[in-house]
């Protein structure tokens, strides 16, 4: 019977360090990807082409993003 619990605890105590370990290991990993995140620009999607551009590139025309300025919709 102890031998039981010893090894339900071995295994809980293995499965806690990994878990630790996992954390530990995650966390910088998602700071980087915040980090990355703020370095990559906005992209917006033509509304006429649906193609994507970062959104300096975009034309804004009534709250619309147009990859070219033939792409805009005239009314
Ligand atoms: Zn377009």
């Amino acid at each position: 019977m102890w031998k039981l619990i010893l090894l339900a605890l071995i295994i809980w105590l293995g499965f806690y360090i990994f878990k630790r370990n996992l954390s530990n290991f995650k966390a910088p990993k998602t700071d980087e990807n915040m980090a990355s995140n703020d370095a990559i620009e906005d992209m917006v999607q033509c509304a006429t082409c649906a193609v994507h551009l970062p959104r300096s590139e975009a034309f804004l025309v009534g709250g619309i993003f147009y990859c070219s300025q033939s792409h805009i919709k005239r009314k």
